[in-house]
């Protein structure tokens, strides 16, 4: 059996895109293939003294419209694969939002959560030197990702800069805000989640106030997109981690739940509360809901569970959540998908925000931020949802094709070098 390869969707969806646009293959056929790729090996000294390698990936998809941009994610199933899916995502994405980048994404095989604080701090630091070479604020810019926050970008940034031998902000995003991190940027990706859902039950004629919300993951995005939704006034009847997950009927106390979520080390298998069921993962991606936000890992609503779901609306908080056939049996059921490089878009578009602030050494208020960000979201959410109806094609591929017409217009004019 040949392993499951997320790169493999992104060259299926954008070649079904195209087609629909009417692009000749000359025309994209760039996009199919990431610019640069770097592996790189990361020796650490671990705190008993011996050494271990590590092994991790920077890959530059595509700068056609600007630096490339994408976040760094530490994890035990990170591969080459993953890290070029992921690259690519982040073209497509930031084409979607209009913001002038390309994308990249980098990745450490490693399980952090088996690594004390010094240990991950002398792992980024050294990744950094791996890949100094190939980013930098006006060339590639990383942000957080998957296990990977602020600190890990405070670690990343210092070194870059000592490197360089000045100090240069802007050569990352998601910050700590004492060293340049933009207001906002933290809960930007989550803001953009709740945007998206808000968008579409108001396209779909759906008062949120009657919605039952799932939400799988409660990490940066997970628990950002859970306290905003429950903030507009949907019900989340269920969230989950690694651990496990909660659910509760007439739904969770959400901010109850964060409180306990912000001591470091904290599971939902942990939370106890009268009337919470505890329920697996898989149980929690088809429960009875009106909306699903997948807000983990990539591959998690795949050809296994897709037919089960009830969910009538999806969206996208992680990268890649659905398999492409979990995609076509979705589709045919139905479901509505709002894809992840429209819905968790917010996050680069705040970076954006955040590497511009950082150049000009001029920083803006949240309320500017967080207002910029909702016109820019609601903009793409119109852009993608008139193709939707249009051409009669899913979001999804309304959202590549915006993505796709945007690109072949820069790289016709561009052209090919030499
Ligand atoms: P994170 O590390 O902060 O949180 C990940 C969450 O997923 C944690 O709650 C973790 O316990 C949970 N999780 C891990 N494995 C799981 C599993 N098998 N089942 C259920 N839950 C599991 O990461 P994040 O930054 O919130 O990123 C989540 C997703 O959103 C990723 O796909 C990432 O690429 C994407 N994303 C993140 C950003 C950002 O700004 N951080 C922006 C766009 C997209």
């Amino acid at each position: 059996m040949s392993a499951y390869n997320p790169y493999d969707n992104v060259v299926s969806t954008v070649r079904s895109a195209a087609g629909k646009l009417g692009l000749e293959e000359s025309e994209y056929i760039e996009l199919l293939y990431p610019e640069r790729e770097l592996k790189v090996a990361v020796p650490v000294r671990m705190d008993d003294g011996t050494v271990k390698v590590f092994e991790g990936y920077r890959v530059q998809h595509s700068t056609l419209r600007g630096p490339g941009k994408g976040g760094i994610r530490f994890h035990q199933h990170t591969d080459e694969n993953e890290v070029k899916a992921l690259a690519a995502w982040m073209t497509f994405k930031c084409a979607v939002v209009g913001i002038p980048y390309g994308g990249t994404k980098g990745g450490v095989t490693v399980d952090p959560t088996k690594l004390s604080r010094g240990e991950v701090e002398r792992l980024t630091r050294r990744f950094t030197a791996a890949i100094a070479p190939i980013i930098g604020p006006e060339q590639d810019i990383p942000a957080p990702d998957v296990n990977t926050t602020g600190e890990n970008m405070g670690w990343l940034a210092d070194t870059y800069s000592a490197l360089k031998g000045s100090w240069s902000p802007g050569v990352t995003t998601g910050k700590p805000q004492e060293i340049g991190g933009s207001l906002g940027r933290p809960e930007a990706t989550g803001r953009g989640v709740m945007i998206a859902t808000r968008e579409i039950l108001k396209k779909l004629n759906l008062p949120v106030e009657k919605q039952r919300v799932v939400v799988q993951g409660m990490g940066n995005v997970g628990s950002i997109s859970a306290k905003l939704i429950h903030e507009l006034g949907a019900k989340i009847i269920a969230v989950s981690d690694v651990s496990e997950g909660l659910y509760k009927e007439d739904g969770l106390d959400i901010p109850d739940i964060l409180k306990f979520l912000s001591t470091r080390g904290n599971l939902l298998k942990d939370y106890q509360k009268d009337g919470v069921k505890h329920i697996s993962n898989q149980e929690m991606l088809v429960l009875d809901t009106d909306v699903l936000v997948p807000a983990a890992l990539s591959n998690q609503i795949n050809k296994d569970n897709a037919d089960k779901i009830k969910a009538k609306i999806i969206v996208e908080g992680a990268n890649g959540p659905t398999t492409v056939e979990a995609d076509e049996i979705l589709n045919k059921k139905g479901v509505v998908v709002v894809p992840d490089i429209l819905a968790n878009a917010g996050g680069v578009t705040v970076s954006y925000f955040e590497w511009v602030q950082n150049l000009q050494f001029f920083y803006w208020e949240e309320e500017e931020i967080n207002s910029r960000l909702n016109v820019i979201m609601c903009k793409a959410f119109e852009s993608v949802y008139d193709i939707h109806k249009e051409k009669n094609v899913s979001l999804r591929e309304s959202a590549y094709i915006l993505a796709l017409k945007k690109l072949a217009a820069v790289k016709k004019i561009r052209g090919v070098f030499p």
